[in-house]
């Protein structure tokens, strides 16, 4: 019998031979790695050889749900889709909620892998515990939302669909993967990865159902953490805007960066057009992904030139279309969000690399010969819209803008490059560490690089409410942000949580307003087994020592990434809520290397591996 909590199989799909073969992972599997981009991330160390080109046939790329995913767990609805990544060259992971993780369980699988790259374009149909590969001429080409509806009306409308657009089949390294319309997979740039492999699509058909070990315990916990889930400030935000209510606060608290992260709140004085209950007037409906009780998400309608009926942007997709770009304008972001949905294209990213674009422009690096006579001056909502929709056609400017910052730097050349915020390739997403600097650390030093859904000390640094791990923090309290020594374990702790909950299965907006006992209580109720959060953290380390080790094999060390020094406070900002900030990370890293029991220059020590149970990683880090 499969551990409970888990349907105990896993798909391998070679497309190369168009065959399907189901596996059951062994129990102990289960209980290292949980899930998610934890059970992702040991096969893809140990299934797949290093030094295989992200976009090329011995790349894999695997889709995971975790043991709380379709269970009662608050918001257990994710997925986590991994694999090398095109942009970074390293580990790759994006996550996602909707309904595909759920029914994919459903549909009787934890996971699906997939290998080799198939001639003509291919879907794969899960349903009862059976795969199987279909052709996908007639979808290529599509768009998301297209290609959702053809296929539902094959499968029926209970089925889930995971999908990429039109991006993702020209391997733009911008590409995402879509589900439920509109909630994406967004970084990593693995949607060009399912391009390169001609994979249009996987339908999952709910037939399943999970079992649990305490059915009953779970529901009690259930309502018990809701309860307590709705005394916290951040449900009632969530619940009442989604994330776009944080928009207006961020921009004048210092979160959110403005002009490509050189302006402040002085140079977005109208904040609020883009923000909560302007974001309020055009939402039609709300929306929830599978049985959540917070439903953040939305669906908008918008009139005038840039009339749009689509889901709802977030606060990621409001700041860097927004205030990155210096637009107030809520229908040209509603619109392009929507663009990038159907296109399948990760706002973060794109709207980074258009600000990259913005100011190339104001330097002159980029000229209207350049742009064909579009004008990427700050606010130009009109060029904006024009240029995503060149991107996603690899058209124009977009042709060279379609792989994101660093790559587009590197073509434009010209000192184009200081004005790209990436790290390692990823474009940074909407939080400053100049106000909360522990994010520096998960910026550079998670093996994804340039993620705000890592967290390190800056979760708690933000506000976020207390965990009930803060004894473990070593003393250290978030009043204490700008001093820099001694907040390694606050950054160790918080960051092995979150892997937690990005291999189980839980999102990490409901996550972060309950305390981490509320993930070992419904994993034990899950899986059956006694966990502390204590024991929880052990696991947390073991995934954030393998993702590190899968970069470290492929050659790539954090301790070298380079941090655009604007985000550091480099030169320090003259006006503004962080004015002035400088942020140590060389401090913070040091720090956080050792309380790792990793070498200075970031690489696990056997010892550490060994603890952990990584043995197998041991000679490929050390010979
Ligand atoms: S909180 Fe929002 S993103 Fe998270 S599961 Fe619920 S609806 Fe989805």
């Amino acid at each position: 019998m499969a551990v409970r909590g888990t349907m105990g199989r896993i798909a391998f799909v070679n497309l190369a031979r168009g065959s399907v073969r189901r596996k059951r992972p062994e129990d102990e599997l289960y209980l290292k790695y949980l899930g998610g981009y934890g059970l992702g991330a040991y096969y893809l160390y140990t299934q797949m050889k290093p030094h295989a080109r992200p976009l090329g046939p011995k790349n894999q790329l695997g889709f995971l749900a975790g043991p709380l995913t379709g269970t009662p767990a608050i918001c257990g609805n994710r997925f986590q889709v991994v694999g090398k990544s095109p942009k970074t060259g390293g580990f790759g992971d994006a996550n996602c909620g909707g309904d595909f993780g759920p029914k994919m369980k459903f549909a009787g699988f934890d996971g699906v892998f997939f290998k080799g790259q198939a001639k003509e374009p291919v879907y794969l149909v899960l349903a009862d515990g059976k795969g199987e590969l279909k052709s996908a001429t007639d979808l290529w080409g599509l768009d998301v939302a297209a290609t959702e509806e053809k296929l539902k009306a094959l499968y029926g409308p209970e089925a889930a669909i995971a999908s990429i657009g039109p991006a993702g089949e020209a391997m733009s390294l911008l590409a995402c993967i879509m589900n439920d319309r509109d909630r994406a997979a967004g970084r990593s740039g693995l949607g060009a990865v399912m391009g390169s492999k001609k994979l249009k699509a996987i339908v999952a058909v709910p037939t399943k159902k999970v079992r649990l070990a305490d059915a009953a315990k779970m529901k009690a916990d259930r309502t018990a953490y809701i309860q307590k889930m709705r005394e916290t400030g951040l449900y009632e935000l969530f619940h009442k805007f989604g994330t776009s209510g944080l928009t207006a606060g961020a921009v004048a608290g210092g979160d959110c960066p403005v002009k490509n992260w050189a302006g402040t709140a002085e140079d977005f004085k109208t904040a609020s057009r883009i923000s909560d209950e302007a974001v309020l007037d055009v939402v039609t409906r709300p929306y929830g992904c599978w049985h959540c009780p917070i439903a953040c998400g939305g669906f908008v309608k918008t009139s005038g030139p840039f009339a749009v009926e689509g889901g709802k942007p977030e606060y990621e997709t409001l700041g860097v279309f927004g205030a990155m770009l210096l637009v107030d304008d809520l229908a040209a972001i509603c619109k392009v969000n929507d663009l990038c949905n159907r296109m399948g294209m990760d706002t973060i990213s794109t709207g980074a690399t258009l600000a990259f674009a913005f100011e190339c422009y104001e330097k002159g690096i980029l000229t209207k010969a350049d742009t064909g006579g579009l004008e990427l001056t700050w606010g130009n909502a009109p060029a904006v819209v024009a240029l995503v929709e060149q991107i996603a056609r690899r058209q124009g400017l977009g042709a060279i803008l379609a792989d994101g910052a660093r790559a587009a730097a590197k073509k434009i050349g010209k000192g184009a490059s200081k004005c790209a915020m990436q790290i390692a390739g990823e474009e940074l997403p909407m939080h400053d560490p100049r106000l909360s600097p522990g994010l520096a650390s998960s910026y550079k030093l998670d093996a994804t690089p340039a993620r705000h859904t890592q967290f390190s000390a800056w979760a708690a640094e933000a506000g976020f409410p207390v965990t009930g791990l803060e004894h473990l923090y070593g003393g250290w309290t978030p009043e204490r942000k700008y001093e820099y020594a001694g907040k390694a374990k606050a950054h160790r702790i918080q960051s092995a949580l979150m892997h937690v909950i990005n291999a189980d299965g839980c999102c990490m907006f409901g996550s972060v307003c309950i305390p981490a006992q509320a993930q070992a209580d419904f994993l034990n109720a899950a899986m059956g087994t006694s966990w502390t959060p204590e024991d929880l953290v052990t696991i947390g380390d073991r995934i954030a020592n393998l993702r590190v080790a899968f970069n470290l094999r492929e050659g790539l060390k954090n301790a070298e990434f380079k941090v655009p020094g604007r985000i550091l406070g480099v030169p320090p900002l003259k006006a503004g809520a962080t004015k002035g900030v400088r942020v140590d990370l060389e401090t913070q890293q040091r720090e956080y290397f050792a309380e790792m029991g990793w070498s200075p220059d970031g690489v696990p020590t056997a010892e550490t591996l060994q603890r952990l149970g990584l043995d197998f990683a041991v000679s490929d880090l050390h010979g």
